[in-house]
């Protein structure tokens, strides 16, 4: 994967893991409809009825310098990257895109849905509106996927593209693809769904959620292809490995309480892979409608 010479976004921060987080909260956003209908009929439509306010940010956390690490500035080019394609597809539905926040910990961190350690994966906090990836993530994806440690390259324009580099977009542009539930009104519809049917139902639509999200990376990937020619030989192999290999993050309560381990499946590695390259071949949010038809 290309990433070295684009933007960096300025929304990635760090956190030393001891401070409270200031919660900004998703109240408020009250959408008409069941969601499989927002999205039959034009999955825009929640863009123009409400926005939630943005998280007032950490106490703790700081702004990065410009860095020299390879993994934060990867992390922010990636970012960049998802604030690029998802401004653009909000634009076109005549929206207007809110950028999440990305805080890289180490250890331990405190966020609107709780406390998370580094146990916890890469998460999205919709009360803060916040991806959280603890540094150790990077080191764990190389082992998983069986890649050894990537040195730094000597510059060159073919040296750029190391192996897991597009596993790992994939991951954050999976968890910026919560971020853009929450915006839409999703995410909040499915937690308020999920309190009104059986438990298997309730796993159900956490399943359907996460497999939107891995759909959503699709469209990502397809739309930032357009904008940037960014993939190289074998990167979508490679998502589509980390799709069925890693596990995924722990989905964060919408409010309050600690971000607990998942107790439902993620869909089947087939599943997430087949709602992956749904959205890459079509590049459109609508293609990525998991839901419907689901109870
Ligand atoms: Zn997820």
């Amino acid at each position: 994967m290309k990433w070295q010479g684009r933007r960096g976004s300025s929304n990635v921060r760090s956190s030393t893991g001891g401070g409270k987080m200031i919660g900004g909260g998703i109240g408020g956003i009250i959408i008409a409809g069941i969601l499989w209908l927002v999205f039959g009929v034009n999955p825009m439509t929640a863009l123009q009825t409400g926005q939630a306010v943005t998280g007032g940010g950490s106490e703790s956390s700081t702004e990065l310098a410009t860095s020299t690490d390879r993994d934060t500035q990867f992390v922010k080019v990636v970012l960049a990257d998802t604030e690029e394609v998802w401004h653009q597809i909000f634009n076109e539905a005549g929206s207007t895109y809110q950028e999440p926040s990305l805080i890289l910990f180490n250890g331990q961190v405190s966020s609107a849905c709780g406390s998370a350690s580094s146990a916890t994966g890469p998460f999205y906090c919709p009360g803060d509106q916040t991806v959280y990836l603890d540094t150790s993530f990077f080191v764990e994806m190389r082992q998983n996927l069986g890649i050894s440690g990537d040195q730094q390259g000597s510059g060159g324009e073919e040296n750029q593209g190391k192996a897991g580099d597009f596993a790992q977009a994939y991951v954050i542009a999976h968890e910026v693809g919560h971020h853009v539930q929450t915006l839409l009104g999703i995410s909040q519809q499915v937690n308020e769904a999920r309190q009104q049917v059986t438990q298997a139902q309730s796993n159900k639509l956490s399943v359907l959620q996460e497999l939107q999200a891995d759909c959503f990376a699709g469209v990502w990937a397809q739309r930032n292809q357009e904008r940037v020619q960014f993939l190289e030989a074998g990167d979508i192999d490679e998502a589509v490995n980390a799709a069925g290999q890693i596990g995924d993050d722990r989905l964060a309560k919408a409010s309050g309480g600690a971000v607990v381990p998942d107790n439902f499946t993620h869909g089947t590695s087939q599943q997430r892979v087949e709602w992956f390259t749904r959205g890459l071949e079509s590049g459109n949010v609508q293609s990525c409608d998991t839901f419907s038809g689901a109870l």
